[in-house]
């Protein structure tokens, strides 16, 4: 799956939203009728909304104290 933008000038697919789409989600093998097509608005949306689902990993703490293997100081 990617996100291309969007050239031609049709409706945003997210329901109420009146806007034009900007880009669209495109499935592997998908033709353009099968492109769900979003304007910026929602894809940021989208973007909020999955970052609830998929809660980010936090970095491995690279703070950590060095663990000194063999006493060597
Ligand atoms: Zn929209």
């Amino acid at each position: 799956m990617k996100i291309v933008e969007q050239e031609n000038k049709v409706r945003c697919d997210v329901a109420g939203c009146k806007n034009l789409a900007e880009y669209s989600i495109v499935g592997e093998g998908g033709n353009k009728s099968q492109y769900i097509n979003v304007c910026k608005d929602c894809l940021q949306e989208i973007h909020r909304e999955c970052s609830k689902i998929f809660v980010p990993k936090s970095p491995t703490n690279i703070f950590n104290k060095p663990i000194y293997k063999g006493g060597f100081r």
